[in-house]
């Protein structure tokens, strides 16, 4: 387990020393202590990032896929550790930890791919009305890019973010959560490890000072931020100073809308994963069930039935199947989200309080409100914990008008027997990503992000690699050269 900041190819303290201590959810017990970098270390970390960049940006897409593909296999021969760092930092349950595991591998053998068929990219011929000029275009890797990422899913949002910058040709300074930076690390010892140049790779624990002084950096081509809302307004307010390039992934409000032609057991368990997984912090949990009103009693009373049942407890534990909460204060703030539902008197039928009796760490019981009001703040805003609201609704048009009726558009999931029914209403649902008779199940190959409040641009699939490109057109006048 690497402990310190890793900058220009090793490992070292804080210029100031300072660390910052990460806890065990399950027991609320220090896990460990990590360097905690600060402006200082950030600026070194820029500047290596800058002085290999020089000869990073020149190497060709078949080199930089066999370093892609040997954080893969890395990742892979460390799997029992970062399974069990998962396990105690974030408090996921192993089947979890190792979805995020096989998420964050596919990522790097895909961006791989595409770093290989960016070599056949280059210098692409464009089609000119005019005879005398030719043109041809070039996709140049943007910079020294800062990366800047929460804590629910530390391995997999930062190989989203670190893959594709470094097929693109990028050099990174990545920012782990201050709350879950032990698996991050290990990218650095994979990147000692596989002989990636030294400042290709930079990574600094560290708090909110640590990200904003990469925001404000001049050396920064682009920042990519996963996170809050809040901050990531604060993040593009500071990268307007120098005009710095941002990318926001942000928050969301999912709908999972459910005709009644599905199969209410099937139902039932999609409903169940799009907002219990990893406790319900997922930036794209479905955390708005709308339920047609002809089935609603039935399937609620399944739903109420196997949220009372579902087992939370040690993440170690081969049968839990929600851990606790990944940080202190989002205990704190699901605790507060319960109080609010009893001071506006919402019908509680599954869970609503702390749950002491799974263990001595930030357990709550997986929660479910029937008929929230639209107005209220439990319908609107994000609670980024186990909490699921109910609505029902009698038409399709009906359906549609609420599930949209949202500042966010991250993710949605429609459920119905019906193909031209589900491809209607996906069509129609303001989101970045639909899922048909399923939920957060995510590919690699298709794209993450989505519109309104959800954030700016989008992750993986092709998408993700232009993040990171700069496109350059070189025009070329065939007589220029004759004269
Ligand atoms: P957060 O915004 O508090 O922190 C995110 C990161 O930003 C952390 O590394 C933090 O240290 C850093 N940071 C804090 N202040 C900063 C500043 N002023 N300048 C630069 N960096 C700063 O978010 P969180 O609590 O860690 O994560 C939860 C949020 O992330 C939720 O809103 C969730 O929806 C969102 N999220 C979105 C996605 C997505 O893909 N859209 C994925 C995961 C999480």
């Amino acid at each position: 387990m690497h402990t310190q900041l890793f900058i220009d190819g090793a490992w070292a303290d804080a210029a100031d020393g300072a660390t910052l201590t990460v806890f065990n959810p399950a027991t609320a017990a220090p896990l460990a202590r990590v360097a905690a970098g600060g402006a200082a270390d950030m600026a070194r970390a820029v500047a290596a990032a800058k002085r290999a960049f020089r000869d990073f940006r020149h190497t060709d897409g078949r080199r930089r896929a066999t370093w892609l593909r040997g954080f893969a296999a890395g990742l892979e021969r460390r799997r029992e550790e970062l399974l069990a760092l998962q396990m105690q930092n974030s408090g996921k349950p192993r089947t979890e930890a190792e979805i995020d595991l096989g998420d964050a591998i596919a990522s790097f053998n895909y961006y791989a791919g595409l770093a290989e068929q960016l070599d056949a990219r280059q210098n692409a011929p464009v089609a000119l009305p005019a005879a005398d000029f030719s043109a041809v275009t070039r996709l140049e890797p943007a910079g020294v890019v800062a990366l800047i990422v929460p804590w629910n899913f530390p391995l997999v949002t930062s190989a989203w973010k670190l893959a594709p910058a470094l097929a693109a040709g990028c050099c990174v300074v990545l920012k782990p959560s201050e709350f879950t930076p032990l698996v991050e690390l290990a990218y650095g010892a994979i990147a000692a490890e596989i002989g990636l140049p030294a400042g290709v790779l930079n990574i600094v624990p560290g708090g909110p000072e640590a990200g904003a002084a990469l925001t404000t950096d001049p050396a920064v081509a682009k920042v990519s931020f996963t996170g809050s809302n809040a901050v990531g307004a604060r993040v593009m307010q500071a990268a307007a100073a120098n005009c710095t390039a941002v990318g926001l992934e942000l928050g969301g409000k999912s709908p999972i809308v459910v005709f009644d032609d599905v199969d209410l057991d099937a139902a039932t368990r999609w409903i169940m994963d799009g907002i219990f997984w990893n406790a319900g912090q997922m930036c794209s949990a479905t955390s708005r069930l709308l339920v047609q009103r002809t089935i609603a009693a039935p399937l609620l009373e399944r739903l109420a039935a196997a949220t009372r049942a579902l087992a939370v407890g040690d993440p170690a534990d081969a049968a839990t199947r929600m851990g606790p909460l990944s940080t202190a204060a989002q205990y704190r703030k699901v605790l507060d989200t319960f109080a609010r539902a009893a001071a506006e008197g919402l019908a509680c039928v599954a869970g609503g309080h702390a749950l002491p009796a799974a263990g001595s760490g930030w357990f709550v019981a997986p929660t479910i409100y029937a008929e929230v009001p639209t107005t209220s703040p439990l319908w609107r805003e994000e609670i980024f914990g186990p909490v699921l609201c109910t609505r029902g609704f009698d038409t399709e048009a009906e359906a549609l008008a609420l599930a949209n009726d949202s500042d966010f558009g991250l993710a949605a999931t429609v459920l119905s027997a019906d193909p031209a029914r589900a491809q209607r209403v996906a069509e129609a649902l303001e989101a970045g990503h639909v899922w048909i008779n399923s939920s957060q199940v995510v590919f690699v190959e298709t794209s993450w992000g989505g519109p309104k409040r959800s954030g700016i641009g989008r992750e993986l699939g092709p998408w993700g690699l232009s993040a990171y490109l700069e496109v350059k057109s070189i025009t070329r006048c065939r007589q220029g050269s004759a004269a």
